[in-house]
């Protein structure tokens, strides 16, 4: 059946400027009409969306589902399910498994398993060089034609600019973007935490914001010699905004997209919560109603990379996102055994969950606050990227598949990594109250998450 009318909200639809009080009919998996008071064919399900607000289904693209190989962190179907919870319908994942997705064999595994076991869909991206090793690209053309919506060594970095310019003359000859994590290798070494104040007070090894600017800034010129797309990922240095901002007023093919970690926390969260909220924690401070939440220092929840910045650089990052610097917002979710993170700070792997926060985080701290509007941040999360990998999604155009968010953006609610989907408990925003909250995840129709779903239901009386 696939069919749905979703009544009483606020239709907020950024591709197709529509932002008004209105139905959604859903017919056999696809939107056949938006507007006021529409009718329901007999028997079809109406889900009460009353105060909540109705959009274009979610799409995460950078999320690490950790298949093939690395099932023991997450799979394709507890990711998924995260993502479903968090109001995402569709997510991109990262080739950088074990095997890497270097090849069409393992793009068609993932393709098929994903059909067979995932939640929301799956798009799928493959490596830039084999292996991910950086030394030889990787077959761009079979990949396009396995599926995948882009290229990226996510997790390293191309350092062979030569390579790297090869890599993005193919992209383009095969219409793909390519996504870059930004790193230059010599500059970073093996810093664990940003380098500043707080890396020197405790003594832990400094990965310096230098070391993103340096190749955000070779992207940029790469991009102007091959004319390819380049998506510098998870931005989370001053100097990589203001590049970025300057370069896409030259018109360069260039985007770039952030995490809530990255315009939420700074360095200092690795100190310490007590050195956290007395300083750059003070504004979130009074959204935490149930006490603030604590954590130790050297706490390897706050270890990802490109790691946690300074106060002026969250501000950077958050200004970026405001003025369309930025157009993209994700969570790279990373997710890692409990055994694996509970080790010292050096010694434990980069990285956290983000599919189940990162609505909430970014209506907390761009919405809620007045730097951007709904419309705005509901374009970052659906049309923006959309258009970014070409996919055809993003959009509440009648005749598009069904796939629908339903959040309501004044929950409160208490984030607690117990009651996760996902396998993975590494979250730095465990314990906090967050607000605002999908309450409905709708993939090509079908309700696939629902937060007190009968309570909503009704049946369409002839
Ligand atoms: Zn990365």
């Amino acid at each position: 059946m696939n069919s749905l009318l979703l009544t009483g909200g606020r239709v907020i639809d950024p591709a197709n400027k529509f932002d008004s009080s209105a139905d959604v009919l859903i017919i056999d998996g696809k939107i056949s009409a938006v507007g006021k008071n529409l009718s329901a064919p007999k028997g079809i399900e109406i889900f009460d969306s009353g105060g909540k607000i109705i959009c274009p289904g979610l799409i995460d693209l950078h999320v690490h589902l950790r298949e093939p190989g690395q099932t023991a962190k997450e799979n394709l179907a507890t990711g998924t399910a995260a993502a479903a919870r968090g109001g995402f319908t569709s997510v991109v994942c990262m080739p950088n498994t074990s095997p890497a997705i270097d090849n069409s064999g393992t793009v068609a595994l993932i393709r098929e398993r994903a059909a067979r076991e995932g939640g929301v869909n799956v798009f799928v991206t493959g490596a830039i060089t084999k292996n991910i090793a950086g030394e030889e690209l990787a077959p761009i053309g079979s990949l396009k034609k396995a599926g995948v919506v882009a290229i990226t060594d996510d997790g390293h970095c191309v350092q062979n600019n030569e390579l790297m310019r090869r890599a993005c003359e193919y992209a383009k000859m095969f219409d793909l973007p390519v996504m870059d994590h930004c790193q230059d290798y010599s500059l970073v070494t093996d810093g664990v935490m940003h380098e500043g104040y707080w890396s020197t007070a405790l003594g832990l090894r400094g990965w310096p914001s230098a070391g993103e600017e340096m190749i955000v800034a070779r992207n940029i010129l790469l991009a102007e010699l091959t004319g390819a797309k380049i998506h510098c990922q998870h931005l989370s240095a001053a100097g990589s905004v203001a590049h970025l901002r300057e370069a896409k007023k030259r018109g360069v093919t260039i985007s770039g997209e952030a995490c809530p970690h990255h315009f939420v926390l700074t360095d200092a969260a690795v100190a310490g919560s007590e050195k956290f909220w007395a300083n750059d924690g003070k504004i979130l401070a009074n959204s935490q109603t149930d006490g603030l939440p604590s954590w130790p220092a050297y706490d390897t929840n706050f270890k990802m990379n490109p790691p946690l910045r300074s106060a002026k650089d969250r501000e950077a990052i958050l200004e970026g996102v405001a003025d369309g610097t930025i157009d993209i917002l994700c969570s790279d979710h990373a997710p890692h055994c409990d055994y694996e993170k509970e080790v010292e700070f050096d010694y434990a792997p980069f990285g956290i969950t983000g599919l189940e926060t990162e609505l909430s985080l970014s209506l907390m701290q761009l919405v809620h606050t007045k730097r951007i509007s709904f419309v705005d941040m509901i374009a970052k999360f659906t049309v923006n990227p959309a258009r970014l990998l070409n996919l055809n999604k993003g959009t509440l155009s009648v005749g598009a598949d069904a796939d629908v968010t339903v959040f309501d953006p004044n929950c409160e609610w208490i984030f607690r990594t117990e009651d996760s989907a996902s396998k993975s408990k590494s979250s730095p925003f465990s314990g906090w109250q967050l607000k605002g909250k999908a309450t409905a995840t709708i993939v090509s129709g079908k309700i696939v998450w629902a937060e007190n779903q009968k309570p909503h239901m009704a049946l369409a009386a002839a």
